[in-house]
């Protein structure tokens, strides 16, 4: 099969429609300012969720490694899912195995460890495994789920080069199976609504953006700052986060980035081998451009801000698991804030069982990986970088 940065322009086009075709299904029907819609009503499913649903059947998913975003986030994000439950667990920590089959009724023939993870594959109650590792361990994982013949959720970002992507991709593609980011904003109602707002220009086209989002990094994670194991520092833990959110609401890919590193306050130290924060421009074709940052070294604010020809549009804190606001000139949005991870994980597991492409896919990580080396690129040249070689995949609305 080809890879999707040597297909045509038309194939890319047809390929961007083909994903926004398949939004609608996980899309939420009308953002319904101010009402108070459960996030599982909002949810469109295809007709083989409905039979899930009513038959009781679960797609099962494993999480591979247990760190906080496993235990904080998804395990409990798994209990509120319903096309998908916890179903086994990948742990090289033998403690943490026996206190999550404990917590989570899990049984011993659903409990591996990173030597037995591959024989996952004879195992009927796994239907997706989902990566939670360390970024530089992504993609030995994908491959192996690959191989083993299982849907895969890979966290964000997806991989520390380009190179490794396309590899997780022509894995999954030869597994023929469906393999997503854990790109859980683009399930969000607030960021939905950017989207909505800033693609279909209802506030006017947009001139001007700015993303921030950054904090003190405490070294609780080391591996955050191990270039090996992140594959860079807070531009591809937080950064990518700037990144998307930029995209989405233009609904376009930059031309050009601009960069340039933060003051490093300990070189010898914490970030001797990544940045501790990176200042960054892009620019886009029409001449708006994005003032976009990140760092490790200092608490920023948590911020998503276009300026557009009739106002603005704003989600401050914007990029938390809750507690995010938003509003534009007229007044606040008003919407719900809900689990995004359970959204996130239930439409995945809507796209398996209908068949449908999803909104966050491994075209999508290895686009934001190339744009966020190009990033590292002019940072390190000082010079203004290229993106025409980035794979032109959108998340684009379908709600007017
Ligand atoms: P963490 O350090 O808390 O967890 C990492 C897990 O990997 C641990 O269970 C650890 O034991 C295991 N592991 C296996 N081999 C390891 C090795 N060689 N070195 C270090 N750990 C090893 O990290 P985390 O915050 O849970 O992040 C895990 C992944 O989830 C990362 O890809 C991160 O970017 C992503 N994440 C995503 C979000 C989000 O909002 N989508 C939030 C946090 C983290």
């Amino acid at each position: 099969m080809k890879s999707f940065d040597r297909l045509s322009a038309a194939s890319r086009r047809e390929f961007i429609r083909t994903l926004s075709l398949g939004l609608g299904a996980g899309l939420a029907a009308h953002s319904a300012l101010g009402q108070p819609l459960s996030w599982l009503e909002e949810l469109s499913y295809g007709p083989a969720s409905h039979e899930a649903l009513q038959a009781g059947r679960q797609l099962g998913v494993a999480l591979v490694g247990l760190g906080k975003y496993s235990n904080g986030q998804l395990a409990p994000a798994l209990q509120q899912t319903k096309l998908c439950k916890l179903a086994g667990i990948v742990t090289g920590t033998p403690s943490k195995a026996s206190q999550w089959k404990r917590q989570y009724n899990i049984p011993d023939k659903n409990v591996y460890d990173y030597q037995t993870f591959d024989r996952i594959a004879d195992n009927p109650d796994i239907d997706i495994i989902y990566v939670v590792l360390p970024v530089g361990m992504h993609a030995e994982y994908v491959e192996r789920a690959a191989r083993a013949g299982k849907h895969v959720i890979c966290e964000k970002p997806m991989a520390p080069t380009a190179e490794d992507c396309r590899r997780m991709i022509a894995a999954m593609q030869k597994a023929g199976k469906k393999f997503s980011i854990g790109y859980r904003l683009h399930f969000e109602p607030h960021h939905q609504e950017m989207m909505r707002l800033g693609q279909n220009l209802e506030l006017g086209p947009i001139k001007s953006l700015v993303a921030d989002n950054g904090f003190r990094f405490n070294n609780d994670t080391p591996w955050r700052v191990d270039k090996e194991l992140a594959g860079g520092g807070p531009l591809m833990d937080m950064g990518i986060y700037c990144l998307q959110g930029v995209i989405y609401t233009k609904g376009e890919i930059p031309v050009s980035v601009t960069a340039k590193l933060a003051p490093n306050p300990d070189p010898k130290g914490l970030f001797k081998e990544v940045e501790a924060g990176v200042n960054w421009q892009m620019q886009f074709a029409d001449g708006a451009v994005a003032n976009c940052r990140t760092s490790y070294a200092e608490n920023l604010n948590s911020r998503l801000r276009a300026e557009t020809a009739k106002g603005f549009m704003e989600l401050q804190p914007a990029f938390g698991y809750g507690g995010i606001q938003g509003r534009t000139h007229k007044g606040p949005l008003g919407l719900q804030n809900v689990p995004q991870q359970a959204r996130q994980m239930d439409d995945f597991a809507d796209c398996i069982l209908n068949d449908k492409p999803t909104r966050v896919p491994g075209e999508m990580g290895l686009r934001d990986v190339q744009l966020l080396q190009a990033i590292y690129r002019a940072a390190e040249t000082g010079q203004k970088v290229s993106t025409k070689d980035v794979v032109a995949v959108l998340d684009k609305t379908n709600k007017r």
